[in-house]
C-alpha cells in the first residue's frame, strides 16, 4: 500500500473548489510515455498551472502499474527541479470499470479515481459508485463518477450513441454516492472522430466538417440542480486540423477527423466545468511531429531524434490549452 501523499501528489478537492469559484478548468491530460509526462510537467510548470495526469486502464497496463507510480513521483520531483516549489499534480484513473481496478489504483498511489458506471442502470451505477467512494474517502482519494453516455471510442470504452445526462437525476446521484465530481454528457465525444460526417455541416470554403454544438442547456440545468458542484467534460479534444493535415500530408490517413471547437470549451471552462479531458490532441501532436520528422529525415533512426520534436510539439499544445482554452495558468 502506497499513499499518494508519500509521492507528493494531491487529490482534486481543493483545486476543483478553486477552479469552480475562479471560472476556469483544470487540464486532465492522458499519458502513456515518458515524453508525454515530461511535456505535461514542463507545460504545467511554465504556466504555473495545476494539472491532472491521467491514465486509462489500458494505459496502466501499457506502462505497468509499478513504473507508473514512480513516473508520477518523478513528475512531482521534476516539477520541483524545474523551479515549482509546490506542484499541484494529481494522478487520476480515467474510466475505472470496477471496484477492484479503483482499489488497486488507490492502493498503488493514485490520488483520484474515476468509476465509470454510466453504462449501468441508474441504481447499479449508484451502488457501484458508492462502494468506490467509501473506500476512496478512507484514503482521502477523490472520486469522479459519470451520468449519461458519451459516444466515440477511447481505449476500452466505446459507445455507438451518446445519451445526454438527465439533469433530474444529478441531485439524487450525487447525494446517494457522495462522489466528488461528476462527468456529464452534453455532446462531447471520445476519440479523433467525434462526429460522423452526416452529423456535421461542411464549410463550403475549406470542405472541413463543422460539428454540432454542445448542449449548453443541459449543462446549465445541471448547474442549477447542483450549484458549485464540480463538473467534468470527457472527450474534449479539438482535433486541430493543422495536425490532421500534417499527418495526412506525410503518409497518414485520417479522413474527416473532427473535434470540439475550442471556443465552446472556453465557454464551458468558465462554468462549473472544472476538469476538461484532453487525450486525442496530444496523440495527434505527437504523431504529426514524428511523421513530419521522418518525411524530412528519412535517414534518422535514433528515437531521440524524432521523439524530441514530438515532445516539444506536445508541450506547445499543452501550454496552448492551459492558457487559451482552460484558463488554469497562474493559479499556483
Ligand atoms: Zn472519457
Amino acid at each position: 500500500m502506497v499513499s499518494y501523499k508519500e509521492l507528493g501528489l494531491v487529490n482534486t478537492r481543493e483545486m476543483f473548489a478553486k477552479a469552480v469559484k475562479g471560472g476556469y478548468a483544470i487540464p486532465a491530460f492522458n499519458f502513456n510515455t515518458m515524453e508525454q509526462m515530461q511535456a505535461i510537467v514542463q507545460a504545467a510548470v511554465e504556466t504555473k498551472s495545476p494539472v491532472i495526469m491521467q491514465v486509462s486502464k489500458g494505459a496502466r497496463k501499457y506502462a505497468n502499474p509499478t513504473i507508473l507510480r514512480y513516473m508520477a513521483q518523478g513528475a512531482v520531483e521534476y516539477a520541483k527541479e524545474l523551479g515549482c516549489a509546490n506542484p499541484q499534480i494529481v494522478l487520476h484513473l480515467d474510466h475505472g470499470d470496477s471496484f477492484e481496478t479503483c482499489k488497486s489504483c488507490i492502493d498503488s498511489g493514485f490520488s483520484s479515481v474515476m468509476i465509470d458506471g454510466s453504462s449501468l442502470p441508474f441504481e447499479e451505477n449508484i451502488a457501484l459508485t458508492k462502494q468506490v467512494v467509501e473506500y476512496a474517502h478512507q484514503h482521502d482519494v477523490t472520486v469522479e463518477a459519470e451520468l449519461g453516455v458519451l459516444a466515440g471510442v477511447e481505449d476500452e470504452v466505446a459507445a455507438e450513441e451518446s445519451h445526454y445526462t438527465k439533469p433530474e437525476e444529478v441531485i439524487e446521484f450525487s447525494q446517494k454516492t457522495g462522489c466528488d465530481s461528476l462527468a456529464i454528457s452534453i455532446g462531447t465525444s471520445h476519440g479523433a472522430y467525434k462526429f460522423k460526417p452526416e452529423q456535421c455541416t461542411r464549410d463550403p470554403k475549406t470542405g472541413k466538417l463543422i460539428p454540432p454544438p454542445l448542449a449548453f442547456d443541459v449543462l446549465k440545468a445541471v448547474e442549477e440542480k447542483l450549484p458549485g458542484f464540480p463538473i467534468v467534460l470527457h472527450g474534449s479534444s479539438s482535433v486541430p486540423q493543422e495536425y490532421v493535415d500534417i499527418i495526412n500530408a506525410n503518409g497518414g490517413k485520417l479522413p474527416d477527423a473532427v473535434g470540439i471547437p475550442e471556443e465552446q470549451l472556453r465557454q464551458a471552462a468558465k462554468s462549473a466545468v472544472c476538469k476538461i479531458n484532453i487525450d486525442s490532441d496530444s496523440r495527434l501532436a505527437m504523431t504529426a511531429a514524428i511523421r513530419k520528422h521522418f518525411a524530412e529525415h528519412p535517414e534518422h533512426f535514433d528515437p531521440r531524434q524524432y521523439l524530441s520534436p514530438a515532445r516539444d510539439e506536445m508541450k506547445k499544445l499543452y501550454i496552448h490549452k492551459i492558457v487559451n482554452v482552460l484558463g488554469s495558468n497562474d493559479k499556483l
